[in-house]
């Protein structure tokens, strides 16, 4: 059993890998940059360390300081949690190579699916369908047009290293592809320090839905059903929810055949610990492998609310050595969830983000309501991180109930001295296409721009 664990992360993901250590009695590093220090992350570990100043490349980037604080504080394994430095291969080796065990896949793994480009190659060798496009990365305008030729506009140009929705472009001629070509090559070089590009079909209004997998070090892989992320807003997610309703009720088949071909890039990859396998579906109903996300994700805890299963504790178990304790056929999908993420954001200003001191703080509960945060009211919210302050979760028996009660709840959640878009979810669980469970990843392109924007004018 591990005795002592560092939480290479802040926010809402510390806290909630603090959570699951102090219910395993194992004892908590917390490290914090000088942004953080009234962090709630930093107030719930057993110790706290600083490792640096605010913005992130000084801190929660920063390798060497990072393992610093993990040897003088003595510790047998790091969290590394989501973003930051979550998917580096580099800093799972390193983690690996002073003996402490990483909590995630082998830093092996980890580079197999690194860049976005080389995955796709992985998945097409496991034989799950990819989006028509570039082999590999394409490394001129001539290359980008040639890709285009052969596979028809529309096309999207993606960053090899992306993350976050990020470097990404559409286009829909030559003219727009040349330059969609250079301003992702630029973005994703400032994002990322990776300018690299691969050229893939954009897909139509499609359907966001991934599977989560967990698999141990003795090659059992399981997969705990699906989450449908089409509700975005600039291919970032904004609202998820398990079961899909479209695979409920359009493609009732392809739970079944996508948590396949799931568990086979799984296999592929030799991946060990919690990994998300995730596609876009078609109007017809095929699908195609996008990604593997080699983490916890932002919206697990819906499948843990219709899972009954822990992920945070079961990555800890795997990470110490332990076998997975369900097969398949042990996973059983019960009632409905939803996730909102709620940012510091103003939705009447074009999501600007809206960082400042949380003056009154009120949070939901009862019934069926999850609350995954570190708000709490006098707290301030740096600017230097993303917007996220938290996760509002329901549960209910079917899909009516866990909406009833997201609406009632988004109802109660009172937050005062920063704009958030709690209103803008509320928006979104009022819109009959979302209430019917009918919607793409263009939904809230359409609620944005559509006769529903009354919603958010403030005239309703
Ligand atoms: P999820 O699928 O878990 O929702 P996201 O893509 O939304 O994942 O990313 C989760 C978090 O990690 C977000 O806060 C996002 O801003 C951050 N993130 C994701 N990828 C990167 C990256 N490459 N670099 C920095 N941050 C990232
Ligand atoms: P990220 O690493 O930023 O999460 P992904 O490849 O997972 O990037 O894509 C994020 C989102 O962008 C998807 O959920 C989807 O909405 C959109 N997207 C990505 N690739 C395509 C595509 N080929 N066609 C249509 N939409 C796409
Ligand atoms: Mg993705």
């Amino acid at each position: 059993m591990f005795e002592k664990l560092l939480v290479a992360n802040r926010g809402e993901i510390a806290v909630r890998i603090i959570r699951a250590c102090k219910e395993l009695n194992i004892r908590t590093v917390a490290i914090y940059s000088e942004a953080d220090v009234n962090s709630m992350h930093v107030q719930l570990a057993d110790e706290a360390i600083c490792i640096g100043k605010a913005p992130a490349n000084e801190s929660y980037l920063r390798i060497d300081r990072i393992i610093s604080a993990a040897e003088i504080a003595d510790v047998d394994a790091i969290h590394p949690g989501y973003g930051f430095l979550a998917e580096n291969a580099h800093f799972a080796e390193v983690c690996e190579s002073c003996n402490i065990r990483f909590i995630g896949p082998s830093a092996r793994a980890m580079g197999a699916l690194e860049d976005k480009a080389v995955s796709r190659a992985l998945a097409k060798k496991a034989n799950v369908p990819t989006p028509p496009g570039s082999e590999g990365v394409v490394d001129n305008e001539q290359g980008a047009l040639a890709v285009a030729k052969r596979i028809g506009y529309p096309v999207m140009i993606k960053a090899v290293a992306g993350g976050g929705g990020r470097g990404m472009r559409v286009a829909h001629n030559d003219i727009s592809l040349v330059k969609g070509y250079h301003t992702a090559r630029t973005e994703a070089e400032k994002a990322f320090g990776n300018s690299g590009v691969y050229i893939e079909k954009y897909i139509e209004n499609p359907h966001h839905v991934e599977f989560q997998i967990l698999a141990d070090n003795k090659g059992h892989i399981i997969h705990l059903g699906e989450r449908d992320c089409s509700i975005q807003r600039r291919n970032q997610k904004v609202v998820e929810e398990s079961p899909s309703p479209l695979l409920e009720t359009k493609f009732r088949k392809l739970r079944e055949r996508m948590g396949r071909a799931a568990i086979k890039i799984a296999e592929e990859a030799n991946y060990t610990n919690a990994g998300t396998v995730e596609f876009i579906v078609d109007n017809l109903g095929n699908f195609y492998f996008l990604e593997m996300n080699k983490r916890i994700q932002v919206e697990h805890p819906v499948t843990e609310e219709v899972t009954g299963i822990d992920l945070v504790r079961y990555q800890i178990m795997i990470a110490m050595g332990e076998p997975l304790r369900h097969s398949q056929s042990d996973i059983q999908y019960r009632g409905h969830a939803i996730e909102c993420r709620i940012n510091a954001e103003d939705p009447f200003d074009d999501f600007r983000p809206s960082p400042g001191r949380i003056e009154m703080y009120y949070q939901p509960g009862g019934r069926g309501v999850r609350l995954d945060t570190h708000a709490y009211a006098g707290y301030t919210i740096p600017s230097h991180y993303d917007s996220m302050i938290g996760k509002l979760i329901t549960y209910g028996k079917d899909r009516r109930e866990a909406m009833d009660k997201m609406s009632r709840a988004l109802s109660e959640y009172m937050i005062t001295g920063v704009k958030t878009t709690i209103s803008f979810q509320q928006a979104i669980l009022q819109d009959p296409n979302f209430r019917r469970g009918v919607y793409s990843t263009s939904f809230i392109e359409q609620l944005l721009s559509g006769a529903r924007r009354d919603y958010l004018s403030g005239s309703s």
